[in-house]
């Protein structure tokens, strides 16, 4: 089965069409090197990138500090109740990683929890073949991604970005000036687009 969506009871908020996009990216991707997602929540998107991992044996990195982005919290739009901890916390380390287990990835995954800044003040693994970006979309969140592990691509690998929409009155534009920053930084050119998510290939 070459689609491979991830069991329905995965929660997260990519649609089947975008992640087999992501999937077939991540396929490319990861014969050049191991993968980093940055925002994993409770490990949808992960299963696609993971199954792609596995294909080539190789790994992706899943970044998440678990303590949810700003609409997961309490009182936003996406907040989920059962996700919530003893110490009143938002807390999806467990339900990502009983989801990765679930399908049986726990080879091909390795999840690094902190912020983005920690592990990439910190990092001196190597670069990657696909750096998926779909954490917080704060302009400071977006940023941060962007500063720290946008450019730790192989020549060849793949930045994508989810969530990307131009329309300001379809979606936040952190995303958006991501996209527009890595074409403007002439390391990138325009590789494909499903709905919300958009691939850059490193060219440089
Ligand atoms: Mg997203």
């Amino acid at each position: 089965n070459m689609t491979l969506p991830p069991s329905p009871d995965v929660r997260g908020f990519l649609p089947d069409n975008e992640g087999h996009h992501l999937y077939q990216l991540a396929l490319e991707g990861a014969a050049l090197g191991p993968l980093l997602e940055i925002g994993s929540y409770c490990g949808r998107s992960t299963l696609w990138l993971g199954e792609a991992a596995r294909q080539h044996r190789t790994v992706v990195f899943a970044l998440d500090h678990h303590r949810g982005s700003e609409e997961h919290q309490p009182g936003e739009m996406f907040h989920d109740t059962s996700l919530i901890n003893d110490a009143g916390l938002v807390d999806t380390l467990h339900e990502f990683r009983r989801n990765i287990r679930q399908a049986e990835l726990e080879e091909h995954v390795i999840a690094l929890v902190g912020s983005t800044q920690q592990v990439g003040q910190h990092w001196l693994g190597i670069d990657f073949g696909l750096v998926f970006i779909d954490g917080g979309h704060s302009l400071d969140a977006a940023l941060t991604d962007w500063r720290y592990f946008g450019q730790r691509i192989k020549p060849g690998g793949f930045l994508v970005i989810h969530d990307v929409f131009p329309d300001p009155t379809k979606g936040g534009q952190a995303p958006y000036t991501v996209w527009r920053m890595a074409i403007a930084s002439g390391l990138y050119e325009q590789h494909s687009q499903c709905e919300s998510l958009r691939a850059l290939r490193r060219i440089a």
